[in-house]
């Protein structure tokens, strides 16, 4: 072992990094392989385009001989680019893009052969789905699966392939992926939205939920990272000392990227060019050889496709540099984790982003309802937020002394916080001509001046407001943005719908005006929500223990986190916006839960092995060339050789009481993970696998680490930390 690690040290210095030069502007590649509007208008019938475009605008059906006319031009299409395969892409409940290539390629008798592609082979297709995580529902109902074309996602080229984002149901129609609730929540939000914007604007017929998420990454380089075996098997160091050098001189953040780094991403960015994902920006992270890329917002059905092959198309382009992309949340000890911020907002179809100032009190006062509404829907379902982002890897982000942290709070700036002060003074009922002139100008009209002022850009909130946009920042790295952005915009659409009802009752009941009737519910939804607000003043403990007086809840781990997807005030929340069935989110619940046991699960495996037959091996040997020299040393000093040998004895001892730490712990994991493995249900599985097997974690790397640090580096197997991070 030994052996491959500097191995791989020598193959990563002898590296030299492959050039990515850029030829072609980026306005030029951009949607290349992307059957989108502009492509559709050259292949597609005027019939076909109208009935794509229906479908996508209005969420009308696309009838079958229209879906035949779009096969065969994309097939057409396809064919030109020298594509021989297609695919139904989708995104199955385990984290990953599934896809099943099949040939357009069919025989006709005779000896002959064509190029297929049909209405049928377009909207409907069933994937050999048995080992995708169902939760229950396809053994309960229906032993099969199907993928269904989503017309709101473009298909796209990638390599060989045409690739057709599509939906996963079970053939009772249950969801079996992200997409398809996402989809569902996206349209709840539009109807509860479009309906509130009616009492500012009657033009508005549809509102869109965007999305802009930034990625964080590790690049690592791939001969480095596949001499470790925790890194091939988890995705991140189960083990390691920290480096003497790590981030604390945050020269990593300002310096400019490394050339490899570099290229990498250049070549990546015109794979994305080509799809049709408009990456924009690009920078160095934090912590050594973490960075991020982020592109421009779009639409969230489309912006959570992208990131999901992003996510894919990232590895692969890394191996052409040599390189390993870790997604992982906290792949290394010490150093800062990786998360993905998604950035949402709301828009409607006449360009008005809601979460946006305009420049007439009634614009302000709608920006306000958007805002105030969204609070509201966090302060409401805070836990279910908090359960969006649960996961393993997650864990040792949120809940560990991280930004953001476990507990889910809303970040406004001082500013805006004034501003809902002054709101929560406005009188009950009826406002006096001169009060609605005295809010008009000087509370809502003030807004987009405040707005300029609002630069205190929190970086310790889980979901902060960031002038015309939330960002929520607890999603982690390597999360599909499906899952949370289901969540976000179900509970902001049930809090839309709830508040239209109160305002409602206010004009029909109370005889308010309309602007009246905003300003009363308003006001009461601040007075009801100051818990959420944090106003990023005190961190760490000071803040777990206010946070609790608040009555916030604090879910550090995942099994308690997850909790909340199934409360009974959830289960009715996604029942009732037509998000998921009682059936649907019970499922997801028990598959999320069985993932955790099972990354869980690996990850005590893997370390149980390489503390046992990687690093106690090796300390033994080492122990044994001490053990010589000390021999040695008697033989020359004879009985003065306790003068000389103490150091070795010593070492010799540590290095004892270090083994004998790592082999009780893992032995005492191996039985922990035993027990844990005969709990029938897995709620309970869950939380022992947490409690008693991961919580043992810790112990074992402690000694392995310090071994780490007395062993010879010569004989030392495992690729170190600053091996792994400072190889440019
Ligand atoms: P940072 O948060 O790092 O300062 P920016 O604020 O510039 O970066 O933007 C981060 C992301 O937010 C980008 O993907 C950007 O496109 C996206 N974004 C900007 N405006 C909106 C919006 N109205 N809705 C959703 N995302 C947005
Ligand atoms: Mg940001």
């Amino acid at each position: 072992m030994s052996l491959l690690r500097f191995h791989a040290i020598k193959e990563s210095l002898a590296y030299k990094f492959v050039n990515v030069q850029e030829h072609e502007r980026r306005s030029d590649l951009f949607g290349r392989n992307v059957f989108n509007e502009n492509t559709m208008r050259q292949y597609l019938t005027k019939d076909a385009f109208v009935g794509v475009r229906n479908a996508v605008q209005f969420g009308k059906k696309i009838d079958r001989n229209i879906a035949d006319q779009v096969a065969s031009s994309m097939k057409d299409w396809a064919l030109a680019k020298g594509v021989t395969h297609y695919t139904h892409w989708f995104q199955p409940l385990t984290g990953s893009t599934a896809e099943k290539h099949d040939a357009f390629f069919e025989t006709v008798g005779g000896g002959m052969s064509i190029e297929k592609f049909g209405g049928t082979q377009l909207v409907q297709q069933e994937p050999d789905a048995s080992s995708f995580p169902s939760g229950g529902i396809r053994n309960t109902f229906e032993a099969r699966g199907y993928t269904a074309w989503d017309p709101t996602s473009p298909a796209f080229i990638y390599e060989t392939t045409l690739c057709i984002p599509t939906i996963f149901v079970a053939y009772t129609g249950e969801a079996l992926d992200y997409k398809t609730p996402l989809l569902r929540a996206l349209h709840a939000v539009d109807d509860a939205a479009t309906a509130v914007c009616r009492y500012f604007d009657k033009n508005v017929k549809k509102v869109t939920s965007s999305l802009g998420w930034e990625q964080e990454y590790f690049l690592i380089d791939k001969m480095l990272a596949s001499s470790r075996p925790d890194i091939t098997l988890t995705g991140r160091t189960l083990l390691g000392h920290s480096s003497a050098k790590g981030q604390q001189l945050d020269d990593h953040y300002f310096g400019s990227i490394p050339n490899r780094a570099l290229n990498f991403m250049r070549d990546l960015e015109k794979e994305c060019m080509l799809l049709g994902i408009p990456v924009k920006t690009r920078h160095n992270e934090v912590a050594p050889n973490q960075f991020e890329l982020a592109p421009i917002f779009e639409e969230a059905n489309l912006s959570v496709d992208h990131n999901s092959l992003l996510m894919d198309i990232m590895g692969r382009v890394a191996s052409r540099h040599n390189f390993k992309v870790l997604l992982h949340e906290k792949p290394f000890a010490g150093v800062n984790g990786s998360g993905k911020h998604n950035n949402w907002s709301l828009s409607t179809d006449t360009g008005v982003n809601l979460l946006a100032t305009g420049k007439t009190p009634m614009s302000n006062l709608q920006f306000l309802t958007f805002f105030i509404n969204t609070i509201k829907a966090v302060h409401q379902h805070e836990a279910l937020l908090r359960a969006a982002v649960a996961s393993a890897s997650n864990e040792h982000r949120l809940g560990a002394n991280e930004a953001p942290p476990a507990i889910m709070s809303v970040f406004i700036g001082e500013q805006l916080a004034k501003v809902l002060d002054e709101l929560e003074g406005v009188t009950k009922g009826k406002l006096s001509p001169k009060e609605k002139t005295e809010l008009k100008l000087n509370v809502v009209g003030k807004i987009p001046d405040v707005l300029l002022d609002n630069t205190d850009r929190n970086r310790t909130s889980p979901f902060a407001f960031t002038g015309n946009k939330f960002e929520f920042r607890a999603v982690g790295s390597m999360a599909n943005c499906g899952n949370p952005m289901t969540v976000l915009n179900t509970i902001v659409a049930k809090q839309l719908k709830d508040f239209k009802t109160e305002v409602d009752a206010l004009i029909n009941k109370k005889d308010l005006k309309k602007d009246e009737a905003v300003f009363n519910v308003l006001r009461e939804y601040i007075k009801s929500t100051k818990s959420i607000l944090f106003d990023g003043n005190s961190y760490g403990e000071a803040w777990e223990a206010e946070a609790k007086k608040r009555g916030l809840s604090n879910n550090n781990t995942t099994p308690q986190a997850l909790k909340a997807r199934i409360s009974k005030a959830s289960i009715s929340l996604f029942e009732e916006m037509g998000v998921m069935s009682k059936i649907e989110t019970e499922a997801r619940y028990e598959i999320e839960v069985e993932v955790y046991i099972k990354h869980v699960q690996i990850e005590s495996r893997v370390l149980g092995d390489i503390a046992r037959n990687h690093i106690v091996p090796t300390a033994v040997k080492y122990q044994n060339v001490l053990i010589e020299n000390v021999r040695g040393l008697k033989e020359i000093f004879e009985e003065k050789y306790h003068n000389v040998s103490k150091e070795q004895v010593n070492l010799i001892e540590e290095i004892s009481n270090h083994i004998e730490g790592i082999n009780a712990n893992v032995t005492k994991m191996i039985d922990e993970r035993r027990k844990a493995n005969s709990i029938e249900d897995i709620e309970k599985k869950a939380e022992a696998y947490c409690k008693h097997v991961k919580s043992l974690f810790d112990k074992i790397r402690y000694h392995c680490d310090n071994l780490e640090l007395l062993v010879d580096d010569e004989i030392w197997p495992l690729t170190k930390y600053r091996e792994l991070l400072f190889t440019r």
